[in-house]
Protein backbone atom coordinates (compact mmCIF):
# COMPACT_ATOMS: atom_id res chain seq x y z
CA UNK A 1 0.00 0.00 0.00
CA UNK A 2 2.85 2.18 0.86
CA UNK A 3 4.82 1.70 -2.24
CA UNK A 4 1.85 2.12 -4.21
CA UNK A 5 1.02 5.64 -2.83
CA UNK A 6 4.45 6.82 -3.16
CA UNK A 7 4.50 5.56 -7.06
CA UNK A 8 0.72 7.18 -7.83
CA UNK A 9 3.06 10.44 -6.23
CA UNK A 10 5.61 9.81 -8.30
CA UNK A 11 3.09 9.55 -11.61
CA UNK A 12 1.34 12.71 -10.24
CA UNK A 13 4.14 14.49 -9.97
CA UNK A 14 5.30 13.82 -13.62
CA UNK A 15 1.92 14.05 -15.02
CA UNK A 16 1.85 17.78 -13.07
CA UNK A 17 5.38 18.08 -15.37
CA UNK A 18 3.66 16.69 -18.12
CA UNK A 19 1.01 19.32 -17.70
CA UNK A 20 2.88 22.10 -16.69
CA UNK A 21 4.49 21.78 -20.15
CA UNK A 22 1.39 21.42 -22.06
CA UNK A 23 0.28 24.56 -20.66
CA UNK A 24 2.76 26.37 -21.54
CA UNK A 25 2.31 25.01 -24.80
CA UNK A 26 -1.35 25.87 -25.15
CA UNK A 27 -1.20 29.16 -23.11
CA UNK A 28 0.16 31.03 -25.74
CA UNK A 29 -2.65 31.94 -28.04
CA UNK A 30 -3.37 30.60 -31.46
CA UNK A 31 -0.49 31.17 -33.46
CA UNK A 32 -2.28 34.22 -35.96
CA UNK A 33 -5.31 35.14 -33.63
CA UNK A 34 -4.61 38.44 -32.92
CA UNK A 35 -5.69 39.00 -29.41
CA UNK A 36 -7.62 42.45 -28.82
CA UNK A 37 -6.45 44.45 -25.92
CA UNK A 38 -7.59 48.04 -24.45
CA UNK A 39 -5.29 50.68 -25.62
CA UNK A 40 -3.02 48.34 -27.88
CA UNK A 41 -5.19 46.87 -30.51
CA UNK A 42 -8.43 48.41 -29.31
CA UNK A 43 -9.87 51.93 -28.42
CA UNK A 44 -12.90 53.28 -26.71
CA UNK A 45 -15.92 55.46 -26.72
CA UNK A 46 -19.07 55.56 -24.02
CA UNK A 47 -22.50 56.63 -25.39
CA UNK A 48 -26.21 57.01 -24.11
CA UNK A 49 -27.51 53.54 -23.97
CA UNK A 50 -30.29 55.42 -26.33
CA UNK A 51 -27.89 55.97 -29.19
CA UNK A 52 -28.79 54.63 -32.00
CA UNK A 53 -26.01 51.48 -34.00
CA UNK A 54 -26.06 54.11 -36.54
CA UNK A 55 -24.63 56.95 -34.46
CA UNK A 56 -20.61 54.74 -34.78
CA UNK A 57 -19.40 57.01 -37.52
CA UNK A 58 -20.21 60.24 -35.27
CA UNK A 59 -18.66 58.58 -32.04
CA UNK A 60 -15.01 60.19 -30.96
CA UNK A 61 -13.22 57.29 -29.80
CA UNK A 62 -9.75 57.30 -27.42
CA UNK A 63 -7.10 54.94 -27.28
CA UNK A 64 -5.37 55.96 -23.98
CA UNK A 65 -6.92 55.40 -20.42
CA UNK A 66 -9.35 53.42 -19.01
CA UNK A 67 -13.05 53.55 -19.98
CA UNK A 68 -15.77 55.21 -17.34
CA UNK A 69 -18.96 55.36 -16.35
CA UNK A 70 -20.00 52.61 -19.08
CA UNK A 71 -22.03 50.49 -16.62
CA UNK A 72 -25.31 51.89 -16.94
CA UNK A 73 -24.46 53.12 -20.90
CA UNK A 74 -23.38 51.58 -24.05
CA UNK A 75 -19.39 51.01 -24.25
CA UNK A 76 -17.86 50.77 -28.07
CA UNK A 77 -14.47 49.27 -28.38
CA UNK A 78 -13.35 49.38 -32.04
CA UNK A 79 -10.35 47.50 -33.45
CA UNK A 80 -8.59 49.28 -37.16
CA UNK A 81 -7.72 47.26 -39.46
CA UNK A 82 -3.94 48.49 -39.25
CA UNK A 83 -3.63 46.06 -36.56
CA UNK A 84 -4.06 42.68 -38.07
CA UNK A 85 -2.89 41.32 -41.91
CA UNK A 86 -4.69 43.45 -45.03
CA UNK A 87 -6.65 41.63 -47.32
CA UNK A 88 -8.27 38.98 -44.63
CA UNK A 89 -11.42 38.41 -45.68
CA UNK A 90 -13.16 35.26 -43.62
CA UNK A 91 -12.65 37.59 -40.47
CA UNK A 92 -14.22 36.27 -37.34
CA UNK A 93 -14.38 37.66 -33.54
CA UNK A 94 -14.53 35.33 -30.98
CA UNK A 95 -15.86 36.84 -27.45
CA UNK A 96 -15.97 35.22 -23.93
CA UNK A 97 -19.17 35.31 -22.66
CA UNK A 98 -19.16 38.24 -19.77
CA UNK A 99 -21.96 40.23 -17.86
CA UNK A 100 -24.00 42.90 -20.65
CA UNK A 101 -27.68 43.65 -21.68
CA UNK A 102 -26.40 43.44 -25.11
CA UNK A 103 -23.50 43.04 -27.53
CA UNK A 104 -23.60 44.31 -31.33
CA UNK A 105 -20.57 44.01 -33.39
CA UNK A 106 -19.86 45.97 -36.71
CA UNK A 107 -18.00 44.70 -39.73
CA UNK A 108 -16.62 48.07 -41.41
CA UNK A 109 -15.84 47.49 -44.92
CA UNK A 110 -13.30 48.99 -47.42
CA UNK A 111 -16.08 50.08 -49.69
CA UNK A 112 -17.85 52.10 -46.85
CA UNK A 113 -20.26 49.21 -45.96
CA UNK A 114 -20.64 48.19 -42.34
CA UNK A 115 -23.13 44.99 -41.86
CA UNK A 116 -23.87 44.30 -38.16
CA UNK A 117 -24.34 41.59 -36.09
CA UNK A 118 -26.21 41.01 -32.07
CA UNK A 119 -26.29 39.03 -29.27
CA UNK A 120 -28.34 40.20 -26.10
CA UNK A 121 -29.28 38.78 -23.04
CA UNK A 122 -31.16 35.59 -23.01
CA UNK A 123 -30.84 34.98 -27.32
CA UNK A 124 -27.43 34.51 -28.40
CA UNK A 125 -29.05 32.98 -31.47
CA UNK A 126 -26.85 30.80 -33.27
CA UNK A 127 -23.57 32.87 -32.30
CA UNK A 128 -22.67 30.42 -29.37
CA UNK A 129 -19.64 27.62 -29.12
CA UNK A 130 -19.56 25.24 -26.06
CA UNK A 131 -16.30 26.68 -24.21
CA UNK A 132 -18.28 29.94 -23.38
CA UNK A 133 -17.27 32.03 -26.30
CA UNK A 134 -19.96 34.05 -28.72
CA UNK A 135 -18.15 34.12 -32.42
CA UNK A 136 -19.17 36.93 -34.87
CA UNK A 137 -18.54 35.73 -38.42
CA UNK A 138 -17.54 38.75 -41.26
CA UNK A 139 -20.39 38.53 -44.30
CA UNK A 140 -18.42 37.74 -47.54
CA UNK A 141 -18.18 40.76 -49.58
CA UNK A 142 -15.78 41.74 -52.23
CA UNK A 143 -14.56 44.72 -50.20
CA UNK A 144 -11.98 43.01 -46.90
CA UNK A 145 -12.85 44.21 -43.72
CA UNK A 146 -11.11 47.20 -41.96
CA UNK A 147 -12.34 47.36 -38.70
CA UNK A 148 -14.35 45.74 -35.94
CA UNK A 149 -16.43 47.35 -33.80
CA UNK A 150 -18.08 46.04 -30.56
CA UNK A 151 -20.84 48.03 -28.66
CA UNK A 152 -21.52 46.52 -25.26
CA UNK A 153 -24.44 47.99 -23.57
CA UNK A 154 -24.58 47.77 -20.34
CA UNK A 155 -21.20 45.55 -19.63
CA UNK A 156 -20.34 44.92 -15.69
CA UNK A 157 -16.66 45.33 -16.50
CA UNK A 158 -14.42 46.42 -19.47
CA UNK A 159 -11.40 44.20 -18.33
CA UNK A 160 -13.77 41.31 -18.18
CA UNK A 161 -13.83 41.52 -21.40
CA UNK A 162 -11.69 38.84 -24.28
CA UNK A 163 -12.20 38.92 -27.61
CA UNK A 164 -9.99 37.97 -30.28
CA UNK A 165 -10.08 37.81 -34.41
CA UNK A 166 -8.98 35.18 -36.04
CA UNK A 167 -9.86 33.79 -39.63
CA UNK A 168 -13.23 31.33 -39.74
CA UNK A 169 -11.28 28.42 -40.28
CA UNK A 170 -9.59 29.01 -37.31
CA UNK A 171 -12.81 29.68 -35.10
CA UNK A 172 -14.16 26.24 -36.59
CA UNK A 173 -11.25 24.70 -35.38
CA UNK A 174 -11.37 26.18 -31.87
CA UNK A 175 -15.06 25.71 -31.64
CA UNK A 176 -14.66 21.93 -32.11
CA UNK A 177 -11.31 21.96 -29.69
CA UNK A 178 -13.41 23.61 -27.19
CA UNK A 179 -16.48 21.72 -27.66
CA UNK A 180 -14.44 18.01 -27.28
CA UNK A 181 -12.33 19.03 -24.62
CA UNK A 182 -15.36 20.53 -22.02
CA UNK A 183 -17.85 17.63 -23.54
CA UNK A 184 -15.30 15.34 -22.20
CA UNK A 185 -14.61 16.83 -19.19
CA UNK A 186 -18.04 17.19 -17.96
CA UNK A 187 -18.91 13.59 -18.98
CA UNK A 188 -16.02 12.49 -16.64
CA UNK A 189 -17.25 14.89 -13.84
CA UNK A 190 -20.85 13.33 -14.32
CA UNK A 191 -19.39 9.80 -14.20
CA UNK A 192 -17.24 10.06 -11.33
CA UNK A 193 -20.04 12.03 -9.03
CA UNK A 194 -22.37 9.18 -9.51
CA UNK A 195 -19.78 6.59 -8.70
CA UNK A 196 -18.61 8.98 -5.53
CA UNK A 197 -22.37 9.01 -4.76
CA UNK A 198 -22.90 5.27 -4.60
CA UNK A 199 -19.55 4.65 -2.98
CA UNK A 200 -20.85 7.14 -0.29
CA UNK A 201 -24.34 5.13 -0.03
CA UNK A 202 -22.23 1.59 -0.20
CA UNK A 203 -19.72 2.86 2.75
CA UNK A 204 -21.34 5.19 4.71
CA UNK A 205 -18.87 7.94 4.65
CA UNK A 206 -19.38 12.00 4.88
CA UNK A 207 -16.87 12.99 2.12
CA UNK A 208 -17.45 10.58 -0.20
CA UNK A 209 -20.67 12.31 -0.30
CA UNK A 210 -19.27 15.77 -0.53
CA UNK A 211 -17.49 14.92 -3.68
CA UNK A 212 -20.24 13.52 -5.20
CA UNK A 213 -22.04 17.31 -4.43
CA UNK A 214 -18.36 18.46 -5.77
CA UNK A 215 -18.57 16.90 -8.79
CA UNK A 216 -22.04 18.27 -9.07
CA UNK A 217 -21.30 21.46 -8.76
CA UNK A 218 -18.26 21.72 -10.75
CA UNK A 219 -20.27 19.60 -13.40
CA UNK A 220 -23.15 22.55 -13.33
CA UNK A 221 -20.85 25.24 -13.59
CA UNK A 222 -18.46 23.32 -16.39
CA UNK A 223 -21.97 23.38 -17.50
CA UNK A 224 -22.66 26.49 -17.55
CA UNK A 225 -19.96 28.28 -18.00
CA UNK A 226 -19.60 26.80 -21.15
CA UNK A 227 -23.13 27.33 -22.58
CA UNK A 228 -23.56 23.72 -23.86
CA UNK A 229 -26.79 24.62 -21.81
CA UNK A 230 -27.66 26.98 -24.15
CA UNK A 231 -28.53 23.91 -26.62
CA UNK A 232 -31.76 23.25 -24.45
CA UNK A 233 -32.24 26.57 -22.29
CA UNK A 234 -31.85 29.36 -24.77
CA UNK A 235 -33.36 32.03 -22.92
CA UNK A 236 -30.56 31.28 -19.97
CA UNK A 237 -28.12 33.32 -22.53
CA UNK A 238 -25.82 35.84 -20.94
CA UNK A 239 -25.68 37.58 -17.63
CA UNK A 240 -27.95 34.95 -15.48
CA UNK A 241 -25.70 31.69 -16.64
CA UNK A 242 -22.21 34.24 -16.00
CA UNK A 243 -24.05 35.02 -12.20
CA UNK A 244 -24.77 31.35 -11.74
CA UNK A 245 -21.37 30.68 -12.97
CA UNK A 246 -19.65 33.33 -10.29
CA UNK A 247 -21.94 31.70 -7.29
CA UNK A 248 -21.17 27.87 -8.45
CA UNK A 249 -17.27 28.05 -8.98
CA UNK A 250 -17.39 29.96 -5.04
CA UNK A 251 -19.56 26.91 -4.05
CA UNK A 252 -17.58 24.58 -5.55
CA UNK A 253 -14.52 25.73 -3.25
CA UNK A 254 -17.11 25.85 -0.42
CA UNK A 255 -18.25 22.14 -1.23
CA UNK A 256 -14.56 20.32 -2.09
CA UNK A 257 -13.36 22.17 1.04
CA UNK A 258 -16.08 20.37 3.01
CA UNK A 259 -14.97 17.46 1.23
CA UNK A 260 -11.07 17.04 2.26
CA UNK A 261 -11.59 18.23 5.64
CA UNK A 262 -14.80 15.53 6.50
CA UNK A 263 -12.27 12.87 4.63
CA UNK A 264 -9.08 13.19 8.01
CA UNK A 265 -10.13 11.57 10.74
CA UNK A 266 -10.94 13.76 13.52
CA UNK A 267 -8.61 13.01 16.06
CA UNK A 268 -5.77 13.81 12.98
CA UNK A 269 -6.19 17.09 12.65
CA UNK A 270 -6.83 20.21 15.99
CA UNK A 271 -10.31 20.63 15.96
CA UNK A 272 -9.81 24.03 15.79
CA UNK A 273 -8.31 23.91 11.98
CA UNK A 274 -10.69 21.95 10.92
CA UNK A 275 -13.29 24.36 12.20
CA UNK A 276 -11.70 27.59 10.72
CA UNK A 277 -11.04 25.67 7.41
CA UNK A 278 -14.44 24.79 7.16
CA UNK A 279 -15.23 28.30 8.28
CA UNK A 280 -13.11 29.62 5.43
CA UNK A 281 -14.38 27.62 2.76
CA UNK A 282 -18.26 28.34 3.91
CA UNK A 283 -17.14 31.98 3.73
CA UNK A 284 -15.76 31.50 0.02
CA UNK A 285 -18.81 29.81 -0.41
CA UNK A 286 -21.43 32.52 1.00
CA UNK A 287 -19.15 35.47 -0.81
CA UNK A 288 -20.03 33.77 -4.32
CA UNK A 289 -23.77 35.21 -3.68
CA UNK A 290 -23.37 39.13 -3.09
CA UNK A 291 -20.74 38.62 -6.12
CA UNK A 292 -22.94 36.97 -8.18
CA UNK A 293 -25.65 39.40 -7.87
CA UNK A 294 -23.60 42.65 -8.50
CA UNK A 295 -24.34 43.81 -12.00
CA UNK A 296 -21.99 47.21 -11.35
CA UNK A 297 -19.21 48.64 -9.24
CA UNK A 298 -15.85 47.32 -8.91
CA UNK A 299 -16.32 43.62 -10.17
CA UNK A 300 -12.51 43.50 -10.50
CA UNK A 301 -11.25 44.42 -6.93
CA UNK A 302 -14.21 41.94 -5.29
CA UNK A 303 -12.99 39.55 -7.63
CA UNK A 304 -9.44 40.17 -6.72
CA UNK A 305 -10.48 40.25 -2.89
CA UNK A 306 -12.50 36.82 -3.14
CA UNK A 307 -9.26 35.48 -5.12
CA UNK A 308 -7.06 36.15 -1.76
CA UNK A 309 -9.90 34.57 0.45
CA UNK A 310 -9.29 31.54 -1.85
CA UNK A 311 -5.96 31.26 -1.34
CA UNK A 312 -6.04 31.46 1.94
CA UNK A 313 -8.60 28.43 1.92
CA UNK A 314 -6.22 26.39 -0.14
CA UNK A 315 -3.42 27.09 2.47
CA UNK A 316 -5.64 26.08 5.05
CA UNK A 317 -7.03 23.17 3.34
CA UNK A 318 -3.09 22.14 2.17
CA UNK A 319 -2.19 22.18 6.13
CA UNK A 320 -5.36 20.25 6.64
CA UNK A 321 -3.95 17.74 4.75
CA UNK A 322 -0.33 18.01 5.52
CA UNK A 323 -1.28 17.87 9.04
CA UNK A 324 -2.95 14.44 8.47
CA UNK A 325 -0.63 12.99 5.80
CA UNK A 326 2.19 13.59 8.78
CA UNK A 327 -0.59 11.41 11.34
CA UNK A 328 -0.27 8.82 8.63
CA UNK A 329 -3.37 9.31 7.09
CA UNK A 330 -3.96 7.63 3.82
CA UNK A 331 -7.29 9.54 3.13
CA UNK A 332 -4.98 13.08 3.22
CA UNK A 333 -2.05 11.52 1.19
CA UNK A 334 -4.65 10.54 -1.16
CA UNK A 335 -6.49 14.09 -1.05
CA UNK A 336 -2.86 15.83 -0.93
CA UNK A 337 -1.96 14.15 -4.37
CA UNK A 338 -5.77 14.98 -5.56
CA UNK A 339 -5.01 18.70 -4.88
CA UNK A 340 -1.88 19.25 -6.14
CA UNK A 341 -3.11 19.75 -9.67
CA UNK A 342 -5.74 22.51 -9.09
CA UNK A 343 -3.92 24.13 -7.11
CA UNK A 344 -0.50 24.33 -9.50
CA UNK A 345 -3.33 25.18 -11.76
CA UNK A 346 -4.87 27.84 -10.30
CA UNK A 347 -1.34 29.29 -9.07
CA UNK A 348 -0.35 28.87 -13.18
CA UNK A 349 -3.46 31.09 -14.60
CA UNK A 350 -2.97 33.25 -11.91
CA UNK A 351 1.24 33.65 -13.02
CA UNK A 352 0.38 33.58 -16.92
CA UNK A 353 -1.98 35.06 -18.49
CA UNK A 354 -4.25 31.84 -20.26
CA UNK A 355 -6.91 33.07 -20.92
CA UNK A 356 -6.91 33.57 -24.83
CA UNK A 357 -4.96 30.12 -24.51
CA UNK A 358 -6.49 26.32 -24.20
CA UNK A 359 -8.27 26.92 -27.91
CA UNK A 360 -9.60 30.27 -26.62
CA UNK A 361 -10.85 28.12 -23.29
CA UNK A 362 -8.60 29.95 -20.95
CA UNK A 363 -8.41 29.59 -17.36
CA UNK A 364 -11.62 28.12 -17.55
CA UNK A 365 -11.36 25.44 -19.42
CA UNK A 366 -7.97 24.62 -17.51
CA UNK A 367 -9.82 24.74 -13.78
CA UNK A 368 -12.03 22.29 -15.98
CA UNK A 369 -9.60 19.93 -16.81
CA UNK A 370 -7.86 20.37 -13.90
CA UNK A 371 -11.08 19.75 -11.52
CA UNK A 372 -11.79 16.64 -13.65
CA UNK A 373 -8.47 14.92 -12.64
CA UNK A 374 -9.28 15.57 -9.16
CA UNK A 375 -12.23 13.78 -9.19
CA UNK A 376 -10.91 10.76 -11.17
CA UNK A 377 -8.06 10.69 -9.02
CA UNK A 378 -10.08 11.01 -5.90
CA UNK A 379 -12.27 8.17 -7.17
CA UNK A 380 -9.58 6.17 -8.34
CA UNK A 381 -7.97 6.42 -4.65
CA UNK A 382 -11.69 5.33 -2.86
CA UNK A 383 -11.36 2.19 -4.64
CA UNK A 384 -8.20 1.60 -4.12
CA UNK A 385 -9.01 1.99 -0.47
CA UNK A 386 -11.88 -0.15 -0.72
CA UNK A 387 -9.50 -2.96 -2.16
CA UNK A 388 -7.38 -2.64 0.71
CA UNK A 389 -10.89 -2.58 3.30
CA UNK A 390 -11.75 -5.73 1.32
CA UNK A 391 -8.21 -7.28 1.74
CA UNK A 392 -8.61 -6.68 5.27
CA UNK A 393 -11.92 -7.63 5.80
CA UNK A 394 -10.75 -11.46 4.11
CA UNK A 395 -8.16 -12.19 6.24
CA UNK A 396 -10.49 -10.78 8.84
CA UNK A 397 -12.61 -13.61 8.05
CA UNK A 398 -10.13 -16.27 7.37
CA UNK A 399 -8.91 -15.34 10.69
CA UNK A 400 -12.23 -15.91 12.11
CA UNK A 401 -13.12 -19.27 10.61
CA UNK A 402 -9.64 -20.35 11.64
CA UNK A 403 -10.66 -19.37 15.08
CA UNK A 404 -13.96 -21.02 15.12
CA UNK A 405 -12.75 -24.24 13.35
CA UNK A 406 -10.00 -24.62 16.04
CA UNK A 407 -12.41 -24.10 18.74
CA UNK A 408 -14.07 -26.86 17.37
CA UNK A 409 -11.48 -29.23 17.20
CA UNK A 410 -9.71 -31.15 20.02
CA UNK A 411 -5.80 -29.84 20.00
CA UNK A 412 -4.68 -33.07 21.05
CA UNK A 413 -6.09 -35.90 18.61
CA UNK A 414 -6.98 -33.54 15.56
CA UNK A 415 -10.69 -35.35 16.09
CA UNK A 416 -14.07 -32.61 16.47
CA UNK A 417 -14.40 -32.16 20.30
CA UNK A 418 -17.79 -32.09 21.90
CA UNK A 419 -18.96 -29.02 20.73
CA UNK A 420 -18.02 -29.53 17.01
CA UNK A 421 -19.57 -32.72 17.30
CA UNK A 422 -23.20 -31.31 18.20
CA UNK A 423 -22.75 -28.90 15.37
CA UNK A 424 -21.87 -31.59 13.39
CA UNK A 425 -24.75 -33.81 13.96
CA UNK A 426 -27.54 -31.90 15.25
CA UNK A 427 -28.19 -30.89 11.30
CA UNK A 428 -27.82 -34.52 10.42
CA UNK A 429 -29.87 -36.12 13.21
CA UNK A 430 -32.60 -33.33 12.22
CA UNK A 431 -32.62 -34.38 8.63
CA UNK A 432 -32.95 -38.18 9.57
CA UNK A 433 -35.77 -37.49 11.83
CA UNK A 434 -37.94 -36.04 8.96
CA UNK A 435 -36.96 -38.62 6.45
CA UNK A 436 -37.72 -41.00 9.17
CA UNK A 437 -34.36 -42.78 9.29
CA UNK A 438 -32.73 -43.97 12.29
CA UNK A 439 -29.70 -42.61 14.33
CA UNK A 440 -27.35 -44.51 16.93
CA UNK A 441 -24.49 -43.22 19.09
CA UNK A 442 -21.68 -45.45 19.77
CA UNK A 443 -19.63 -43.79 23.36
CA UNK A 444 -16.39 -45.65 23.49
CA UNK A 445 -15.20 -45.09 26.45
CA UNK A 446 -11.05 -46.55 27.26
CA UNK A 447 -11.19 -48.81 29.64
CA UNK A 448 -9.12 -48.40 33.04
CA UNK A 449 -6.90 -45.74 31.32
CA UNK A 450 -6.22 -43.81 34.06
CA UNK A 451 -4.01 -47.13 35.47
CA UNK A 452 -2.03 -46.25 31.68
CA UNK A 453 -1.53 -43.17 32.52
CA UNK A 454 -0.95 -43.84 36.87
CA UNK A 455 2.31 -46.67 35.29
CA UNK A 456 3.64 -45.72 32.38
CA UNK A 457 2.73 -41.38 32.47
CA UNK A 458 0.50 -39.36 31.07
CA UNK A 459 2.87 -38.57 27.89
CA UNK A 460 2.44 -42.23 27.27
CA UNK A 461 -1.39 -42.07 28.24
CA UNK A 462 -1.53 -39.57 25.31
CA UNK A 463 0.35 -41.43 22.41
CA UNK A 464 -2.07 -44.53 23.44
CA UNK A 465 -4.97 -41.75 23.03
CA UNK A 466 -3.74 -40.54 19.74
CA UNK A 467 -3.28 -43.96 18.53
CA UNK A 468 -6.86 -45.11 19.02
CA UNK A 469 -8.40 -41.44 17.42
CA UNK A 470 -6.46 -42.14 14.28
CA UNK A 471 -8.04 -45.47 14.49
CA UNK A 472 -11.48 -44.21 14.91
CA UNK A 473 -11.03 -41.26 12.39
CA UNK A 474 -11.02 -43.97 9.95
CA UNK A 475 -14.58 -44.54 10.57
CA UNK A 476 -15.34 -40.95 9.42
CA UNK A 477 -17.13 -41.37 5.74
CA UNK A 478 -20.82 -40.30 4.85
CA UNK A 479 -22.52 -42.06 7.30
CA UNK A 480 -20.31 -42.10 10.03
CA UNK A 481 -19.46 -38.95 12.00
CA UNK A 482 -16.84 -38.98 14.94
CA UNK A 483 -15.03 -36.96 18.03
CA UNK A 484 -13.37 -36.88 21.33
CA UNK A 485 -16.41 -36.38 22.91
CA UNK A 486 -13.86 -35.65 26.45
CA UNK A 487 -11.48 -37.68 28.01
CA UNK A 488 -10.65 -40.64 26.67
CA UNK A 489 -14.15 -41.10 25.61
CA UNK A 490 -14.88 -41.27 21.95
CA UNK A 491 -18.13 -40.63 20.22
CA UNK A 492 -19.23 -42.43 16.55
CA UNK A 493 -22.76 -41.27 15.40
CA UNK A 494 -24.35 -43.15 12.30
CA UNK A 495 -27.43 -42.44 10.61
CA UNK A 496 -29.54 -44.80 8.08
CA UNK A 497 -27.61 -47.84 10.16
CA UNK A 498 -29.85 -50.40 12.58
CA UNK A 499 -30.29 -53.99 13.25
CA UNK A 500 -27.93 -56.39 12.43
CA UNK A 501 -26.15 -54.15 10.61
CA UNK A 502 -25.46 -51.60 13.17
CA UNK A 503 -24.52 -54.86 15.65
CA UNK A 504 -21.46 -55.53 13.46
CA UNK A 505 -20.26 -52.61 13.26
CA UNK A 506 -20.59 -51.84 17.21
CA UNK A 507 -18.77 -55.15 17.38
CA UNK A 508 -16.04 -54.27 14.83
CA UNK A 509 -15.52 -51.05 16.13
CA UNK A 510 -14.62 -52.71 20.10
CA UNK A 511 -12.12 -55.20 18.40
CA UNK A 512 -10.32 -53.20 16.21
CA UNK A 513 -9.48 -50.73 19.15
CA UNK A 514 -8.78 -53.62 20.64
CA UNK A 515 -6.50 -54.89 18.44
CA UNK A 516 -4.47 -51.48 18.08
CA UNK A 517 -1.10 -52.15 18.46
CA UNK A 518 0.65 -50.43 21.66
CA UNK A 519 3.82 -52.49 21.74
CA UNK A 520 6.09 -49.41 21.69
CA UNK A 521 5.04 -47.94 24.79
CA UNK A 522 3.16 -50.42 26.14
CA UNK A 523 4.94 -53.18 26.26
CA UNK A 524 2.65 -56.45 26.30
CA UNK A 525 -0.19 -54.54 27.64
CA UNK A 526 -3.50 -54.65 25.34
CA UNK A 527 -6.04 -51.91 25.20
CA UNK A 528 -9.49 -52.61 25.41
CA UNK A 529 -12.48 -50.43 25.52
CA UNK A 530 -16.16 -51.08 26.26
CA UNK A 531 -18.83 -49.18 23.25
CA UNK A 532 -22.49 -48.34 25.16
CA UNK A 533 -24.39 -47.64 21.90
CA UNK A 534 -27.74 -45.96 21.17
CA UNK A 535 -30.02 -47.02 18.88
CA UNK A 536 -33.02 -44.70 17.99
CA UNK A 537 -35.74 -44.56 15.18
CA UNK A 538 -36.79 -42.55 13.97
CA UNK A 539 -33.54 -40.24 15.33
CA UNK A 540 -33.75 -38.14 18.22
CA UNK A 541 -31.62 -35.33 19.30
CA UNK A 542 -28.10 -35.73 20.40
CA UNK A 543 -29.17 -34.90 23.97
CA UNK A 544 -31.30 -37.96 24.30
CA UNK A 545 -28.83 -39.97 22.19
CA UNK A 546 -26.54 -39.35 24.35
CA UNK A 547 -27.84 -40.48 27.57
CA UNK A 548 -29.38 -43.71 26.16
CA UNK A 549 -25.51 -44.55 24.78
CA UNK A 550 -23.64 -43.42 28.55
CA UNK A 551 -26.79 -45.97 29.83
CA UNK A 552 -25.67 -48.92 27.82
CA UNK A 553 -22.26 -47.90 28.42
CA UNK A 554 -22.62 -48.04 32.43
CA UNK A 555 -24.05 -51.26 31.68
CA UNK A 556 -21.52 -52.49 29.44
CA UNK A 557 -18.62 -51.79 32.30
CA UNK A 558 -20.40 -53.33 35.03
CA UNK A 559 -20.96 -56.23 32.68
CA UNK A 560 -17.09 -56.18 32.69
CA UNK A 561 -15.89 -53.98 30.18
CA UNK A 562 -14.37 -55.05 26.59
CA UNK A 563 -18.26 -55.16 25.34
CA UNK A 564 -21.06 -53.68 23.55
CA UNK A 565 -23.90 -52.74 25.45
CA UNK A 566 -27.07 -52.03 22.85
CA UNK A 567 -30.31 -50.75 24.05
CA UNK A 568 -32.72 -49.87 20.92
CA UNK A 569 -35.81 -47.20 21.05
CA UNK A 570 -38.39 -46.94 19.02
CA UNK A 571 -39.27 -43.39 19.20
CA UNK A 572 -43.06 -41.68 19.63
CA UNK A 573 -44.18 -38.33 18.35
CA UNK A 574 -45.63 -37.51 21.54
CA UNK A 575 -43.68 -36.17 24.78
CA UNK A 576 -40.82 -38.25 25.59
CA UNK A 577 -41.29 -40.59 28.48
CA UNK A 578 -38.20 -41.61 30.51
CA UNK A 579 -36.34 -44.30 27.88
CA UNK A 580 -39.64 -46.12 26.48
CA UNK A 581 -39.68 -49.15 24.45
CA UNK A 582 -36.00 -49.75 26.33
CA UNK A 583 -34.26 -53.06 25.18
CA UNK A 584 -30.73 -53.71 26.57
CA UNK A 585 -29.02 -56.08 24.05
CA UNK A 586 -25.34 -56.84 25.38
CA UNK A 587 -23.16 -58.28 22.59
CA UNK A 588 -19.45 -59.45 22.30
P1 LIG B 1 -13.06 -47.17 33.28
O1 LIG B 1 -13.42 -46.24 32.24
O2 LIG B 1 -12.72 -48.50 32.72
O3 LIG B 1 -14.05 -47.27 34.37
O4 LIG B 1 -11.72 -46.69 34.00
P2 LIG B 1 -10.93 -45.42 33.65
O5 LIG B 1 -9.68 -45.40 34.43
O6 LIG B 1 -10.73 -45.33 32.17
O7 LIG B 1 -11.91 -44.30 34.04
P3 LIG B 1 -11.76 -42.90 34.70
O8 LIG B 1 -12.88 -42.06 34.18
O9 LIG B 1 -11.71 -43.05 36.19
O10 LIG B 1 -10.43 -42.33 34.18
C1 LIG B 1 -10.25 -41.67 33.02
C2 LIG B 1 -8.87 -41.15 33.01
O11 LIG B 1 -8.49 -40.60 31.75
C3 LIG B 1 -8.67 -40.06 34.03
C4 LIG B 1 -7.78 -39.02 33.33
O12 LIG B 1 -6.59 -38.81 34.04
C5 LIG B 1 -7.46 -39.67 32.02
N1 LIG B 1 -7.43 -38.67 30.99
C6 LIG B 1 -8.44 -37.83 30.59
N2 LIG B 1 -8.04 -37.04 29.59
C7 LIG B 1 -6.72 -37.38 29.34
C8 LIG B 1 -5.76 -36.92 28.41
O13 LIG B 1 -6.00 -36.02 27.58
N3 LIG B 1 -4.54 -37.47 28.41
C9 LIG B 1 -4.23 -38.46 29.32
N4 LIG B 1 -3.00 -38.98 29.25
N5 LIG B 1 -5.11 -38.91 30.20
C10 LIG B 1 -6.35 -38.40 30.23
MG1 LIG C 1 -14.27 -42.25 30.98
MG1 LIG D 1 -12.39 -45.33 30.94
Amino acid sequence: MEAMTDLSIRACARLLLAVAALAALCGAAPASAEVLRLNQSLCHAVSPIESADASLPTLRFSCSGAPAGYQHDSLWLRSDHRQWASGQRSVALMVHHSRFDRLAVAFSYADGAVRWQQVRQGDYGSHWRAGGQIVFEAPDRPASVTAITMRFDRLAAHDLVRAHILSRDQSSMQAAGMAAATGAALMLLLVSGIYSLSLAVAVRRQYLAWQAAWAATMLLWGTLWSQIHLALLPFMAGTVSAQLCTFLACLAIAVATASAVTALDRSGVPAALRRATLALGAGVGLAGIPLALMRSGDLGYWGDVLGLAILGNLAAVAICLGWGWRRGSIEARDFAAAWCLPMAVLAFIHLVDVENGFWGGGSKLAVLLAATWQALWLSAAATRRLASLRIERDHARAAEAQARELARRDPLTGLPNRRGFIESVTPLLDRARADDLPAALLLVDIDRFKSINDVHGHDIGDVVLCRIARRIARWEGSICTVARLGGEEFGLLTIGMEGIALDRFAESVRREIAACDHSASLGDRTVTASIGVAEVRPACDFQRLYKIADDALYEAKHAGRDQVVLQRHAESGGPKPDLPDREAVPLG
